[in-house]
């Protein structure tokens, strides 16, 4: 068998590597590290943490990572395995001990007979005789190859910042107060006119936010990472400052919209938050990227009226950051489209975090030996953290945008729940001996449900994939 190549040896690429030479493909790991640096790595280990040393919560019961540890775990993972490892108390997170962790991962690389490390630069697109190659070069992708990356795609993309704006899970947003409808009722392809979900202000509420955005505590930028702002994306905060009528004129004009419930009022600002994925589970608050710490975040954004019980997928945040508009040009495998046998993995393809970067490096290897092996190529099933994180990459992310039409808004995302096809109804049922089932305690069974359901379809995912691997050692 003639290897395929992985470029760039951190969590996705080290992962990718590893599940295509357990699947007996040789593999050739390019990694730059020891010939150039990169801004953020201190080392030349492989799969080196960049910054924090947790890989999350890792309760598979009821949290969207943990599910995604055990669907690594049960598939056989070594950044799961290296990480076990080498733990260290942290309550209920997975953390590591980040020199031992990368250790681990680098020895197992190097002593397995069917990898061979290189230390180079790899500058350009992988040449026609890499038949099969991945490219997972992370969030400091080379400038060399990221510039021939932007060539063969389009200026457009490839970003070199992301812009993220909060996202909310759609049943925490509260309805009696906020009221689905599109400016001046503006039909787009949904066909409803009811394309946002509007949050009113009255003038007090709207003064109170803006100084509050103003004194909330913001993270800085570090200094590799230059200062991205420009005026088609200043964070929320920034937009405060330079005046108080700015977010009443920009991204929070009351203007076309009228509120349902008191259609006598007219609304003094309004904020507006948009469809994020297919499902219809997760809504982003339209022009709301932001540089405010986590906790200002989302104590500042919950004065907003319909948002005062909000629970975030994610929250703001703009970073230096590559990645590709993913949706548009990879495919269910994470092919570059147009250019077979080319994927790409890890935080390159608009994931976010270090567990999903590796799990979608897993995920590219097998598809990768799949190939090589003629085997079928067989996606992980939606319900799973698996495939629910793929399908966010590869399709499940809404384009639309009214107010501009054709602007990219794929932002990268960590895995969450919201991701996760809603539950079969039925699926949950009210305990014995409890008498109102809602709230906290439905949404606590409701995860709980999305979990077990996950972790049963990815076993069967699985154990599929050992039968296609068996068929074909019978067949040889
Ligand atoms: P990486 O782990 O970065 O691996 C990419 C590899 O490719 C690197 O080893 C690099 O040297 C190599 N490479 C790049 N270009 C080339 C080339 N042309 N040729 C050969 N090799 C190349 N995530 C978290 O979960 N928690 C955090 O606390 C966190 N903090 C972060 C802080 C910073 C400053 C940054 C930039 C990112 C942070 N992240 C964090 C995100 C984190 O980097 C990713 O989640 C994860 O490392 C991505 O994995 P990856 O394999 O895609 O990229």
């Amino acid at each position: 068998l003639s290897p395929i190549h992985v470029i760039g040896g951190g969590l996705a690429g080290s992962e990718a590597a590893w599940q295509i030479a357990e699947a007996g493909i040789p593999v050739i790991l390019h990694e730059m590290r020891g010939v150039r640096p990169t801004e953020a790595h201190k080392t030349d280990s492989l799969a080196e943490l960049v910054c924090s040393n947790s890989f999350r919560s890792d309760d598979a019961t009821s949290n969207a990572v943990g599910v995604l540890h055990a669907e690594m775990r049960l598939a056989g993972s070594l950044i799961m395995a290296s990480a076990d490892a080498h733990q260290v108390p942290a309550g209920g997170a997975l953390a590591v001990d980040r020199d031992g962790f990368a250790e681990a991962v680098t020895q197992a690389i190097d002593r397995h007979p069917l990898i061979t490390l290189t230390r180079e630069e790899v500058s350009d697109l992988p040449p026609d005789d890499w038949d099969l190659a991945i490219i997972a070069t992370g969030p400091l992708t080379a400038p060399s190859l990221a510039a021939a990356i932007q060539a063969k795609t389009g200026q457009d993309a490839l970003a070199f910042f992301d812009a993220i704006a909060p996202i909310v899970h759609k049943d925490t947003i509260d309805m009696e107060i906020c009221w689905f409808q599109s400016r001046y009722d503006k039909v787009g392809p949904g066909g409803t006119g009811r394309d946002y979900i509007n949050c009113p202000m009255d003038e007090a509420q709207y003064n109170a936010f803006v100084d509050a955005l103003i004194d909330g505590d913001r993270t800085g930028f570090k200094e590799w990472e230059g200062t991205p702002y420009f005026d088609g994306c200043l964070p929320i905060e920034v937009m405060a400052e330079r005046g108080r009528e700015t977010l009443r004129h920009g991204p929070m004009k009351p203007m076309g919209l009228t509120n349902a419930h008191r259609p006598d009022v007219k609304p003094y600002a309004v904020v507006q938050l948009r469809q994020d994925n297919a499902l219809g589970t997760l809504y982003n608050m339209v022009g709301f990227q932001t540089k405010l710490k986590y906790g200002a975040q989302a104590e500042i954004f919950r004065m907003i009226p319909g948002l005062q019980e909000a629970e975030f997928a994610r929250l703001g945040g703009l970073h230096r950051n590559t990645y590709l508009n993913s949706p548009v040009l990879l495919d269910p495998t994470l092919t570059l489209k147009g250019r077979p046998g080319l994927r790409f993995a890890g935080q390159i393809t608009g994931c976010e975090g270090y567990v999903e970067s590796a799990s979608i490096g897993l995920l590219a290897g097998r598809f990768a030996a799949a190939e090589r092996l003629g085997q079928p190529l067989r996606r992980p099933p939606m319900t799973t953290a698996f495939g629910a994180l793929l399908g966010h990459i590869t399709g499940g992310h809404l384009m639309a945008d009214e107010d501009e039409p054709g602007k990219r808004s794929f932002q990268p995302m960590n895995v969450n729940f919201g991701l996760f096809p809603p539950l079969e109804a039925g699926a949950i049922t009210k305990p014995e001996g409890v008498k109102r089932f809602r709230g906290k305690d439905k949404a606590q069974a409701k995860k709980q449900a999305t979990a077990a359901r996950a972790l049963n379809d990815c076993a069967a995912w699985l154990d599929r994939l050992k039968a296609d691997a068996e068929e074909r050692r019978l067949s040889a």
